[in-house]
């Protein structure tokens, strides 16, 4: 049997620790065999990170930009113990941190909903695909604390000198707080961008939701900026390709989505998407199943496991214990890349690749083999436990 040709590489970021380990077998045990892989190889593995002083990171995201496809292994972001359990130069930045900058992109959270592994919301029955714009407001705050009676207001001074505009924040009578948020235009801009395209990608409704009715300058802004961009880039693409731009209050937006079916885009201002990604994906069973990928407003895209790299597993296989790791994020941010890739290139029989390698893996949890962590929470009776290569052999076993 001949393999899948690919028509332009993808970009490929290595990884640390026990997702490294699952990385090369899928590799190996799942692609190679099928797919003639072409690669553009970028080793995020933090030695390597340390070892380029973080070009490797930067060159990587560039390569993104060139080629328009990425998959990503998770990485570890180093704190003070890790510098000193990889005797680091430095605190090197968060990789994901330095690429989502460097590609302006907005990151999408999606679960892998699977028959067994029940959502703890009975009337979901499909995902639900957060999206949270990653810039601003709470998170870049300048605040204060009052410790008497004065006033506060937001002064804004213009660059080119001109007259101030001021807003009475708040007159105290006794001590409080105070806090000043800021967004960009461009910012909010990118991300309706990154969330238009990535509906299309995925062929699904897409929600946002903001509190404009009580924050009638700055959530109003949002709200224009999503109205704008889709009105002059997006509505006929929507109504080609037969899909909705959906606006609503967040709290009405939070009652929907309780009482829905899932399957749609949910697009969250910072704060919003922060809380909101945790509910969700806690309420869908595991972090070992729910996906991520970042999308550029120019149609770039990298995708990854949401998952960390499961330090505690690595350990122990360090120690020369069998571990049984969850592959299956990993696997489907693959199945993610090489469906785009094909997608791109127009390459269908990549595109039936990736769909084959999902029903593969997601058969094998039905059919009641799966790893440790979800043999606690199925439904389904006497599932065999599988080890991490037991597993990915289990999967390759269907494919072929
Ligand atoms: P983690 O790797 O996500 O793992 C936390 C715990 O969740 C694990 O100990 C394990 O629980 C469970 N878990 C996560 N993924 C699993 C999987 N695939 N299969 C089975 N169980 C899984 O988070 P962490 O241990 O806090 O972080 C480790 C490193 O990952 C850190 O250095 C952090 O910087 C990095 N990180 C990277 C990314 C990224 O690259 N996107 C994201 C988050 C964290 P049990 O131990 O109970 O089995
Ligand atoms: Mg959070």
């Amino acid at each position: 049997m001949s393999k899948i040709e690919m028509k332009t590489p993808l970009v490929e970021m290595d990884g640390d620790e026990m997702t490294r380990i699952i990385w090369s077998l899928i590799k190996s045990e799942l692609l190679a065999p099928h797919i003639d892989l072409k690669t553009e190889y970028y080793d995020l593995g933090l030695e390597h990170r340390d070892a380029t002083d973080d070009q490797v990171t930067v060159d990587a995201a560039e390569a993104t930009k060139r080629l328009g496809v990425a998959v990503k292994c998770a990485t570890i972001t180093p704190n003070a113990a890790r510098v000193e359990e990889y005797g680091l130069k430095q605190m090197w930045k968060s990789p994901n941190g330095t690429i989502r900058a460097l590609l302006d992109g907005t990151v999408f959270r999606a679960p892998i909903v699977v028959k067994g592994i029940e959502p703890c919301v009975s009337c979901w029955k499909k995902p639900i695909t957060l999206a949270r714009h990653a810039y601003g407001d709470v998170y870049k705050n300048a605040e204060m604390r009052i410790d008497g009676p004065g006033s506060v207001e937001l002064v804004f001074a213009p660059a080119g000198g001109g007259e101030e505009i001021r807003t009475l924040v708040h007159e105290f009578a006794g001590p409080g707080v105070v806090q000043g948020q800021h967004n960009l235009d461009a910012s909010i801009e990118s991300f309706a961008k990154s969330c238009f395209e990535y509906a299309l990608s995925t062929h699904q409704d897409l929600w946002f939701s903001t509190k404009d009715t009580i924050s009638k300058i700055y959530d109003h802004r949002f709200k224009d900026i999503f109205a704008e961009v889709f009105d002059a880039e997006y509505r006929t693409r929507f109504e080609a390709a037969g899909i909705e731009y959906f606006y609503t209050l967040i709290d009405d937006a939070v009652a929907r989505v309780m009482k829905s079916e899932g399957g749609f885009i949910w697009a969250c201002k910072n704060y919003d998407g922060d809380v909101m990604s945790d509910m969700v994906s806690s309420a869908f069973g595991s972090l070992a199943m729910m996906t991520s990928v970042l999308v550029s407003p120019h149609g770039y895209y990298e995708y990854e496991a949401a998952h960390g790299t499961v330090q505690r597993h690595y350990y122990k296989h360090l120690e020369g214990k069998e571990t049984s790791t969850n592959s299956v994020a990993t696997i489907f941010a693959w199945s993610g890349g090489l469906r785009k890739r094909g997608e791109l290139d127009g390459t269908p029989e990549l595109v039936a690749f990736a769909d084959k390698l999902e029903r593969a893996t997601l058969s094998c949890i039905e059919d009641g083999q799966m790893t440790g962590d979800l043999a606690r929470i199925t439904s389904i009776a006497n599932p065999t436990v599988l080890s991490t290569v037991g597993f990915i052999e289990a999967v390759a076993q269907r494919l072929k």
